[in-house]
C-alpha cells in the first residue's frame, strides 16, 4: 500500500515510524517532510493542496493520513479533496476540523449536545466584553489564530480589561469575537479516540507539558513533554468520560452531519465536580503522539487504512502496558524565537529510546543541526512510571546541542 502522511514534524515522525513498522511493507511518503523522515519515507514537494491531491492521484496513493491540522481547513480541506478524487483520509472534512480551529463553533457544540464544558459568552465589542465580566479569575478566548497567546487566565479585571483592550480594540490578532468563560480549576488531561463516522475507540490517555520551564512556569509552548499510560485515567473515570462526553462528541457530529474520519483530542479538565470540556483537537497531539506511538502493537497501517474506507477495526491494535514519557530538547530562545544551525551531537549513542525529529535539518556535512523551536523527542517506554523516566531522562542527556533546554519534572509534575 502507498501511503502519504501531511506535516513535517516530531507528531508526523512518531506516526511515519508506527506505519512503518506494520507488519507489512508499505510504500510511505510525507508531505512535506524533513530530514529525518526521509529515512523512512519519501518527502514530497507540491505547491498547495490541489497539486498535492493531484500528485497522490498520478502516484495511486492509497491512503493519506493527516498530521498537521492546517492542511485539514485549507483551501476546501484536505478530507474534502481527498474524498472528490476518492482518496481515503484519516483526517476530518473542513466543516468538522472547525471544532479546532474555532473555539465559539466548539463551544455552540459542546452546548447543544449538552456535554459538559464552562459557562460562556461570545463578545463581538469591548462593551459588551466588560459588562460580561461578573466574576475573577475569568477565561478569556479569542476566536481565531493567534500563535498560541489566544487565551488568558485573568486573576482581576485590570488584566481581563487590558485583553478585552487588546483583542477587540486593537486587534492584535486581527478579526474575531471573544469568548468569556468560567475559569474551572483541576488537573488536565487529554483522551485520544479515533472517531469512524458513528463508530469510536478510546485509544490512550496522555497528559502533556506546555510551559516552558520547569514548574509549570514561563510562557506556553507548543510541549515540553509528555505522558502516557492506561493509568492515568482509572476505569472508572474514563467510563464517565465515554458516556458525558465520547459518546455524546460522535452522535452530534452525526447529527449535525459534520463528516469525521480520524483521531479526536479530548483536552478535558478534572474539575472538582466532574471533567469538563477545555477543547477538541481534530488530529493527533503534539507531543502526545510521540509518547503514545510507540505503546501501539498489531497493524496499525491497516487499522487506519480500513477506518478511513468508513470501518473502525479495534482488533486490529493493542496498546502495550505500562508508561511512555517524552522529552522535548528545544532550541535556544524558545518559545520567543527559535535559533537554527547548532551541530547536534550524540543521537548515535541513544539505544534504550526512540528519537523523533520536531525541527532538525542535515547540514552540509550530513550533520543533523537545530531547525526549528522544539528540536527532538526522546521517548522511553518502562513498565513503572519511575522506570520509563530514568530511562527517557538517561537516554536525553545523551544528545546535545548549544542552547538546549529541556525541562526537568515532565512526568513528576501534576503526579507526587
Ligand atoms: P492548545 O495549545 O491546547 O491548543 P488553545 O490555545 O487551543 O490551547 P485552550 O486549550 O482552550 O486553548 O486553552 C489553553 C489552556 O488554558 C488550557 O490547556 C487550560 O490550561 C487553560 N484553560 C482553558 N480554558 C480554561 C477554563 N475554562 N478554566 C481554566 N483554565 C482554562
Amino acid at each position: 500500500m502507498k501511503i502519504l502522511v501531511t506535516g513535517k514534524g516530531g507528531r508526523e515522525h512518531a506516526l511515519i515510524t508506527a506505519l512503518s513498522e506494520s507488519p507489512q511493507k508499505h510504500e510511505l511518503y510525507a508531505y512535506p517532510g524533513s530530514d529525518a523522515i526521509a529515512s523512512l519515507a519519501t518527502c514530497v514537494s507540491a505547491a498547495g493542496l490541489p497539486e498535492l491531491i493531484q500528485w497522490m492521484k498520478d502516484n495511486a496513493v492509497d491512503l493519506c493520513v493527516a498530521g498537521e491540522e492546517a492542511w485539514l481547513v485549507k483551501d476546501r480541506g484536505l478530507a474534502n479533496l481527498c474524498a472528490e478524487a476518492g482518496l481515503p483520509c484519516w483526517g476530518p472534512y473542513k466543516e468538522a476540523a472547525q471544532l479546532e480551529a474555532s473555539k465559539v463553533f466548539a463551544k455552540l457544540f459542546l452546548q447543544r449536545h449538552g456535554i459538559p464544558t464552562a459557562d460562556f459568552t461570545v463578545a463581538k465589542t469591548a462593551e459588551e466584553a466588560k459588562a460580561a465580566l461578573t466574576e475573577f479569575p475569568i477565561v478569556l478566548k479569542f476566536d481565531g489564530l493567534a500563535a498560541g497567546k489566544g487565551v488568558a487566565v485573568c486573576p482581576n479585571r485590570e488584566e481581563a480589561e487590558a485583553f478585552i483592550e487588546d483583542v477587540l480594540s486593537k486587534r492584535v490578532f486581527g478579526a474575531g469575537d471573544l469568548l468569556i468563560e468560567k475559569c474551572l480549576t483541576g488537573p488536565e488531561i487529554s483522551i485520544f479516540v479515533s472517531v469512524c463516522d458513528d463508530q469510536y475507540q478510546i485509544l490512550m490517555p496522555a497528559r502533556d507539558y506546555k510551559r516552558i520551564r520547569d514548574n509549570d512556569e514561563g510562557p506556553n509552548t507548543g510541549g515540553m513533554g509528555a505522558v502516557a499510560s492506561r493509568q492515568l485515567a482509572p476505569a472508572e473515570l474514563l467510563a464517565r468520560i465515554e458516556e458525558e462526553m465520547v459518546k455524546p462528541t460522535v452522535a452530534g457530529l452525526q447529527k449535525d452531519g459534520l463528516k469525521y474520519r480520524g483521531f479526536l483530542y479530548f483536552g478535558i479538565m478534572l474539575t472538582p465536580t466532574g471533567p469538563q470540556m477545555l477543547e477538541y483537537n481534530c488530529r493527533f497531539g503534539d507531543p502526545e503522539a510521540e509518547a503514545v506511538m510507540p505503546m501501539v502493537r498489531g497493524d496499525f497501517a491497516n487499522y487506519v487504512f480500513e477506518a478511513a474506507k468508513g470501518s473502525l477495526k479495534p482488533e486490529l491494535i493493542e496498546f502495550a502496558e505500562g508508561w511512555s514519557i517524552c522529552l522535548i530538547s528545544a532550541s535556544a530562545g524558545y518559545p520567543a524565537s527559535s535559533r537554527s544551525g547548532d551541530v547536534i551531537s550524540g543521537l548515535e549513542n541513544v539505544i534504550d529510546a526512540r528519537v523523533y525529529h520536531c525541527g532538525t535539518r542535515k547540514n552540509a556535512e550530513g550533520q543533523f543541526e537545530t531547525n526549528g523551536g522544539r528540536v527532538l523527542a526522546v521517548v522511553a517506554q518502562g513498565t513503572t512510571r519511575q522506570e520509563a523516566r530514568d530511562k527517557a531522562y538517561a537516554e536525553s542527556k545523551k544528545v546535545t546541542f548549544d542552547g538546549l533546554q529541556r525541562r526537568s519534572d515532565i512526568a513528576t509534575l501534576h503526579f507526587d
